[in-house]
């Protein structure tokens, strides 16, 4: 490496509260950010359930003049933003409880910061410099409480937003976008059926493969990707096939940000493929990585032999590449993923297109090879027909 290539802006997560029962300090920890009248921000198949009720309860009883925020899609749009923001506006709120899968925690997240902004969501796309353009005074406190393990968006910075006019999904990225407050309590994912446990269970493991992957200087976030990783090996089994295996389900929320703490080192194909084809096809987005994965690391092959040698040493896996490869092909059907994109209901109408969207994807500046659209394209059409 240059001397240059050392020069890294690094923001380590925030203050979390790890355990079970620990929601029920939801309205403290409000307290503590000095809101007074939180907008519980998640999506509707949520807001349904007595965990949101109880939520808002909770705040009321402490005497916080709590609002309630659901229309979040799957895939959460600029739209979905923008409304969340007329609700905080509306209800005079002063901070974000983002509450729930990734798709609630990236709205949440999006909608405070927002809703201090003159500018449109667009403009804080993270590209070059445009991080500076926002007014950090106007953003809301946002307390982090996901239901899911998987994509970690309580400890990012970053939100993924759907561009519905442009059929993209975009990055969202301010460092203050860190929530500043988590709660991981496993109490409120024992819920999860073992379909959305296994594909975000693999999200997380696909964070921290692809950082660990990733050529960026970034010695903190390699040690948390092969402690996340080990967490996965050891715990998704187990969530998976009891849901209600507490522990189990504690081990992975904390794999699963550990997964996203270690993508500060950024992420590879997996994504940048994963991305378009959510945008796309609607597609769930652990799911796609989770049936990506072997393909990507066969693609990368050339390049990261000696850190999967390291990975398997590390997982008390007997060899190096080829370890870690029947390993990931071992886990996922375990888990009950799919082989082929085929199966999960993607067609080849549009190999050129997702190639084209692939190498220009942010993802794709941190695999370890880059990716020409038309290799991305033949990366795409194997892991659509199976052939590893
Ligand atoms: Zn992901």
């Amino acid at each position: 490496m240059t001397l240059d290539q050392y020069r890294m802006n690094w923001n380590y997560p925030t203050s979390m509260r790890v355990g079970v029962g620990r929601i029920s300090e939801l309205a403290e920890a409000c307290r503590q950010l000095g809101m007074r009248a939180p907008l519980l921000c998640t999506d509707p198949g949520l807001a349904a359930l007595p965990m949101i009720d109880a939520a808002l309860r909770q705040c009321r009883d402490a005497g916080l003049n709590a609002g309630l925020f659901s229309a979040i899609k799957g895939n959460p749009t600029g739209a979905n933003v923008m409304d969340g923001v007329a609700a905080f506006k509306a209800g005079a709120h002063d901070g974000v409880i983002a509450f729930g899968g990734g798709s609630a925690l990236d709205a949440g997240k999006a909608i405070a910061l927002m809703v201090g902004q003159e500018r449109p969501l667009w403009d804080f796309e993270d590209v070059g410099d445009n991080a500076s353009r926002v007014n950090v005074a106007g953003m809301a406190p946002v307390v982090a409480v996901p239901t899911t393990a998987g994509t970690g968006s309580e400890v990012g910075r970053a939100s993924v937003i759907t561009d519905d006019a442009a059929h993209i999904k975009r990055i969202i990225f301010h460092a203050r976008m860190l929530p500043a407050l988590v709660i991981l309590d496993p109490e409120l994912t024992v819920g999860l059926p073992a379909k959305i446990t296994a594909a975000t269970g693999m999200d997380a493991l696909s964070h921290s493969l692809e950082a660990f992957c990733s050529p960026l200087f970034h010695p903190m976030a390699e040690g948390i990707a092969l402690e996340g990783m080990r967490l996965v090996q050891q715990y998704l089994p187990r969530a998976v096939s009891q849901g209600a295996d507490v522990e189990a389900r504690l081990q992975m929320l904390v794999a699963s940000s550990m997964g996203a703490t270690a993508f500060q080192r950024g992420l590879g194909a997996m994504h940048a493929l994963a991305h378009p084809l959510g945008a796309l096809y609607d597609a769930h987005h652990g799911l796609l990585n989770a049936v990506l994965m072997p393909y990507v690391l066969v693609a990368n092959r050339g390049a990261i032999e000696p850190q999967m040698e390291k990975m398997a040493r590390y997982l008390a896996l007997p060899g190096g590449f080829d370890a870690v490869l029947e390993w990931v092909l071992a886990l996922r059907s375990e888990v009950g993923i799919a082989h082929s994109l085929g199966e999960i209901g993607i067609d080849d109408a549009r190999i050129e297109q997702v190639g084209r969207m692939a190498e220009v994807d942010p993802s794709a500046g941190t695999n370890p090879i880059a990716f020409s659209a038309a290799q991305y394209s033949a990366l795409f059409e194997k892991a659509l027909r199976g052939a590893l």
